[in-house]
């Protein structure tokens, strides 16, 4: 896995060249987006906590087997981290994979993959996750969010 620091806060995890996933690190609040392909969870030994990092969480920008495969494998090894991601996210998580009212009427795209991970919390959009802030962004998948800075990272 390749590790790139972008500023003070920022890691990109990437596997395989081609697959992301990201580490925030803020002092005491440790948020991974997204959690990579399936059998990612090698590369978390330990948590990647370090001490005094009282508020992890895994969040999830949307249900594709590439941004969403460990979520199971590196919540078994981080239980108490906080779990969040979309109301639509977690439908197809548990696999319904259907088009709701009101989307796109387009092909759902991509490779979905169900998880038993339930969130501790549902995200929508203008929600923060420590100095993150959710941006609603369907187009590449129905349920696909984005983060923004919110401005308040220590
Ligand atoms: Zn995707």
């Amino acid at each position: 896995m390749k590790i790139t620091q972008h500023g003070q806060y920022l890691w990109q995890l990437t596997r395989l060249q081609a697959f992301n996933c990201y580490l925030v690190d803020e002092g005491s609040e440790l948020t991974l987006v997204d959690t990579n392909m399936s059998r990612q969870r090698r590369r978390y030994p330990e948590g990647g906590a370090k001490p005094g990092q009282t508020h992890l969480r895994i969040v999830l920008t949307h249900a594709h087997g590439d941004h969403a495969g460990s979520l199971d494998a590196i919540h078994a090894q981080l239980p108490s981290a906080a779990v969040a991601f979309t109301a639509r996210t977690a439908e197809f998580l548990q696999g319904n994979i259907n088009l709701q009212p009101g989307e796109p009427q387009a092909k759902i795209r991509g490779g979905f993959v169900t998880c038993a991970t339930p969130p501790t919390r549902l995200l929508k959009p203008d929600d923060t996750v420590g100095s993150l802030r959710v941006v609603a962004a369907p187009d590449h998948s129905p349920d696909l969010i984005a983060f923004g800075m919110n401005g308040t990272a220590a």
